[in-house]
């Protein structure tokens, strides 16, 4: 069990990290779904470590809509009944009515031959939003780049910032998100300059390590080697 503080937790086990929020009613929200046999992780997690039911979790959020993040999403949804929400441009990648775009060079080439063991079983999402909508107290951020649709989730009560795969943190150090899967850098790093003028102390990220502390500062100084 691991709860990065009162009321936040991270799924253990499950990559790309997942993430657990309580809201003031005491339902659930989920921020991003894993792989496909990591659906069954958090239906458990929710049940034994929370001691909640499934439909307890009302809303799943998407950061954006690569496998690693979107594959548990149908079993997630079919089980407890949760509406699911992205950002309007990632939409359609989640449905299946569009495909995303390949990674570059010879990671793109394997992902060709790779692709039947990339698919997801396409999700409709219930809400699709934008620029500061809000989901309870969870605030939507714009973060594109890494894909047209990737968000940020901004979480003002507990001065906290999910980024989903636009930062990392990964052995005390701070990166972007990897250059082969992000098609537009450019697009990205004005992202990372954006969460960095946003209040918070603590950054989850789709992989790598929870930022505890000083958050904003330490993306602040990133975002001024980006220059
Ligand atoms: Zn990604
Ligand atoms: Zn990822």
């Amino acid at each position: 069990m691991v709860e990065i503080l009162q009321g936040i937790h991270q799924v253990d086990g499950v990559n790309a990290n997942s993430y657990l929020v309580f809201e003031e009613d005491g339902s659930l929200t989920l921020i991003d779904t894993g792989m496909s046999k990591d659906g069954k992780k958090i239906l458990n997690y929710i049940q034994t470590n929370l001691s909640k039911k499934p439909s307890d979790l009302k809303t799943i959020i998407i950061t954006h809509s690569h496998v690693d993040h979107i594959r548990g999403a149908y079993s997630v949804k079919k089980s407890t009944g949760a509406k699911v929400v992205i950002h309007t441009l990632d939409a359609d990648y989640l449905s299946g009515d569009k495909k995303m775009p390949l990674p570059k060079g010879g990671v793109g080439f394997l992902f060709r031959i790779l692709s039947p063991f990339f698919k997801s079983t396409p999700v409709k999402a219930e809400q699709k939003v934008n620029e500061g909508d809000k989901i309870g107290r969870l605030v939507i951020v714009h973060t594109p780049g890494h894909t047209p649709g990737s968000i940020s989730v901004y979480d003002p009560q507990n001065r906290l910032i999910f980024v989903g795969d636009t930062i990392r943190y990964s052995k005390g150090k701070i990166e972007g998100p990897p250059k082969q899967f992000t098609p537009d850098m450019a697009e990205a790093n004005k992202s990372i300059t954006k969460i960095s003028k946003f209040d918070f102390e603590i950054l989850l990220g789709g992989h790598g390590d929870p930022l505890k502390q000083n958050g904003a500062q330490k993306v602040k100084d990133f975002a001024m080697t980006l220059q």
